[in-house]
């Protein structure tokens, strides 16, 4: 008994988060999820549940039938794609430029897919060349994979031109927007985008917890007519597609309610806004960074073609003690940057940009707290 002697309410503290996500989430987000908790079932939820959808799919700017959030994180939502539309045996050419990529080679090996890899270094977008070449070589390929927006590196891909390589040989096309929703345009219908997944706590600013996905009806063609049953009882989208296409709202798990209300209200946010407004603003306001960053004598990894304005990634200068500048930045600030993911782990911080964290403030604060702990960390 004496060891939960002393705990109390857990308040967290204020910060501002900077980083690869989870971004700031807005009162409004935080009230919304206040709300009084609802049966999942009861009609007021499940008229609030065919909001959320017309509202998914104008931030997917998307037709799509079948657009939802999924319980769970980005990952879960990446694991719905994979393990829907890859089937024991079909061949999967997965595109990995970083971190997030290397997770979708994954989900193709767990799901007995047969992978072609097209490698491209950290920092540099997905080569439509070597993507060519290798549709070419492997004409049975039934799928492509592609991150648009690599976290790890800050890095956008041609997300239009990878698609049409795809769908000119007949692969359908899984595509991870996580990053890139909200932030950059993300047109699911006209690059024909087959299986999409996105989280709810980048560029969105929800919070953690909810994966936005949406199909087109050639990739809801191959997952119902699967020859092998998903290996996956959660995930399995043939349990869930009467309650998507308008059927039955029958129980399949508890919805996570109030997490729910929060995406709502983040996504009406986003209406309020306007989807090419917050493309601006994102626009603007990575533009002020990276003068600013520059000013300081800073440098960015990647080319500007391929910049993603909501996750830069910033080189740490030689001589600089990365870690106590985040340490710091975290203490003295609130600040919250990100530190470097695998390959670039040491090299760059990670700024992020995202959703409601997108602000000119956070910029400024970003600079100041930069311009004054720059010169302590070149000193130790
Ligand atoms: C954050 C992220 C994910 C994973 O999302 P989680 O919500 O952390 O599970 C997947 N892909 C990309 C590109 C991401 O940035």
């Amino acid at each position: 008994m004496a060891a939960v002697e002393g705990i109390t309410s857990f308040e967290p503290p204020r910060r501002v988060l900077m980083g690869p996500g989870p971004s700031d989430v807005h009162q409004r987000v935080l009230d919304a999820m206040a709300r009084p908790t609802i049966g999942h079932l009861d009609p007021e939820f499940v008229r609030m549940m065919d909001e959320l959808k017309e509202l998914l799919r104008y931030a997917f700017r998307t037709r799509n039938q079948v657009t939802f959030p999924v319980s769970g994180p980005g990952s879960v939502g990446m694991e719905t794609c994979f393990v829907n539309l890859v089937e024991p045996g079909d061949k999967v050419v997965v595109c990995r430029n970083g971190a997030f990529g290397g997770r979708q080679l994954e989900n193709v090996e767990r799901t007995g897919g047969v992978p072609v890899v097209v490698e491209d270094d950290w920092g540099t977008p997905v080569s439509l060349g070597k993507l060519e070449a290798a549709l070419d070589a492997n004409p049975d390929a039934r799928i492509l994979s592609f991150v648009h927006a690599e976290t790890s590196t800050g890095v956008r891909s041609d997300a239009a031109e990878i698609a049409a390589l795809a769908h000119e040989r007949g692969a359908l096309v899984i595509a991870d927007t996580v990053t890139s929703l909200g932030g950059i345009p993300v047109l699911v219908d006209e690059w024909e985008l087959d299986a999409v997944y996105s989280g709810s706590q980048k560029c969105l600013s929800c919070t953690p917890g909810l994966s936005p996905v949406t199909f087109s009806e050639a990739a809801l063609d191959k997952v119902r007519a699967r020859k092998t049953k998903c290996q996956s009882w959660f995930m399995d989208l043939n349990l869930v597609l009467p309650y998507w296409e308008g059927g039955a709202r029958t129980y399949h798990h508890t919805a996570p309610v109030n997490p729910l209300y929060g995406l709502h209200e983040a996504l009406l946010m986003l209406v309020e806004e306007g989807l090419e407004a917050a493309w601006r603003r994102h626009a603007e306001l990575h533009a002020a960074l990276v003068a600013g960053l520059e000013e300081l004598g800073m440098s960015l990894l990647v080319e500007p073609a391929y910049r993603l304005p909501q996750l830069n990634a910033v080189c740490v200068p030689d001589g600089v003690d990365e870690a106590f500048v985040r340490t710091e930045a975290l203490r003295r600030y609130g600040l919250e940057i990100g530190a470097g993911l695998g390959a670039l782990a040491g090299k760059v911080w990670r700024i992020g940009l995202m959703g409601t964290s997108c602000t000119r403030a956070n910029v400024d604060l970003c600079l100041e707290a930069l311009s004054t702990l720059l010169p302590e960390a070149a000193a130790k």
